[in-house]
């Protein structure tokens, strides 16, 4: 069959999809030899305790297929490390889900509740995996926009997130902290949100994969932690992030028995169960993480590397949004005097030697504007990397008549 009648065979659902962002950025940085500041993915070795948890666990034959819903060691360290946050004595066995990464968690909350039709709220800017899994299920986006205020923290507008509650909304995507912006959503605006959520009868899938990674003393808060919104939340989790393994893709979702039950009628027919060996080393790794105090070197290691790249963005003509958590900057980039965040991208990438993500990715179409001079870098590199991305940064920027 030749190609473009294989295309013939696609089923209309995909056919709106290009490739995501990232490997498309990551595919350019790779051609023009550039510091890949794009994709988030760190640069830097895992830690010793996690390749040795691994490398026994493929040696001790954790090898076949582990438990549908995740390997009891995993789900039983998880609900122990996860009570306290969550304000209950979690059941690992009815309350936890093991899935293929939290990306997985996304896909099946989707095809779990939401009907062709139904409607999603989403967060702009927001992580591009959610319209896709909606869009997926034939189920429609709503979209809530947040800009900064006079300080430079995103916030929404009341009025504007309570109007785009509606009778169909089914789903509300929340991500605290939140890629790109690296906001940490406060306690009173995650109450707003319970309230919409509470009144609408929606189910909060809560994506809260950079849980560990909060800086300046802000406080990571659990939605599924406030009043009445333990029964309709699903929190994602990651150990991909938290472990500096991206390539793992072993995730989690903690959702009541009801919801939990939901999730997995669609994850026995993706994955089945996720890969055993890495799930035991993961439940070592996190037994050992916390009397090896790796969380309290992570947030510090983190926010480390922010306070250098948010100089470093100052002194070449950038004007970052500090984050609160996460491992990515926004930053805006309207001195560089370019038309569009995608052409500015390009341009770094291919002639200042900087890989970056153009955040109109994280916009439906209606609100791509917004995005117009910004640019997202991430900060989970090495030091030397992040000194050499400042440094081309610079001279770009003097090259370009800045100083
Ligand atoms: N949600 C957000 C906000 C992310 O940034 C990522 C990381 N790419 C994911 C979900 C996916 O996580 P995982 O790699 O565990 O599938
Ligand atoms: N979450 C990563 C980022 O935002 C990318 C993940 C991916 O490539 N799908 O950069």
């Amino acid at each position: 069959m030749a190609p473009e009648e294989a295309r013939r065979h696609w089923a209309g659902r995909i056919r709106g999809f290009g490739t995501t962002i990232f490997a498309e950025m990551t595919e350019l940085a790779i051609q023009h030899g550039a510091v890949n500041l794009g994709q988030g993915f760190p640069d830097f070795s895992c830690p010793d305790f996690l390749k040795e948890a691994a490398a026994r666990a493929l040696y001790e034959d954790w090898n076949q297929y582990a438990r549908s819903a995740g390997a009891p060691h995993l789900v039983t360290v998880l609900a122990g490390e996860l009570s306290g946050a969550f304000g209950r004595e979690l059941d690992p066995l009815s309350e936890i889900t093991v899935t293929t990464g939290a990306t997985e968690g996304l896909f099946i909350a989707v095809q779990a509740f939401l009907e062709p039709g139904d409607e999603a709220l989403l967060i702009e800017p927001f992580y591009d995996a959610y319209p896709a899994d909606i869009a997926l299920c034939g189920a429609k986006s709503v979209h809530v926009p947040l800009r900064p205020d006079e300080r430079g923290r995103w916030v929404f507008d009341a009025a504007e997130m309570e109007a785009a509650f509606t009778e169909r909304t089914k789903l509300v995507f929340l991500n605290t902290p939140q890629n790109p912006t690296g906001k940490v959503f406060s306690r009173q605006e995650l109450e707003q949100i319970a309230e919409l959520s509470v009144r609408h009868d929606a189910i909060v899938v809560s994506d809260e994969v950079y849980d560990r990674m909060v800086f300046d003393g802000f406080e990571h808060v659990r939605i599924a932690s406030l009043p009445g919104m333990w029964e309709r939340t699903v929190t994602l989790g990651s150990a991909g992030k938290t472990f500096s393994v991206t390539g793992w893709k072993i995730g989690w979702a903690v959702a009541p028995p009801a919801l939990s039950e939901a999730l997995r009628r669609v994850h026995q027919w993706v994955p089945y169960a996720v890969t055993a060996p890495l799930q035991e080393a993961v439940a070592c790794a996190i037994e050992e993480a916390g009397p090896r105090d790796y969380y309290a070197e992570l947030q510090q290691m983190y926010q480390a590397k922010r306070d250098f790249l948010v100089r470093a963005l100052e002194e070449s003509g950038f004007r970052p949004y500090v984050p609160e958590g996460t491992y990515f900057i926004l930053a805006d980039c309207a001195s560089w005097g370019f038309a569009s965040d995608t052409e500015f991208c390009r341009y770094l990438t291919t002639q200042a030697g900087v890989g970056a993500i153009p955040p109109s990715a994280f916009y439906s179409e209606a609100h791509q504007g917004l995005a117009r001079t910004l640019v997202r870098f991430c900060f989970c590199k090495t030091d030397e990397v992040l000194s050499r991305a400042a440094a081309k940064l610079q001279e770009a920027y003097r090259a370009r008549g800045g100083s």
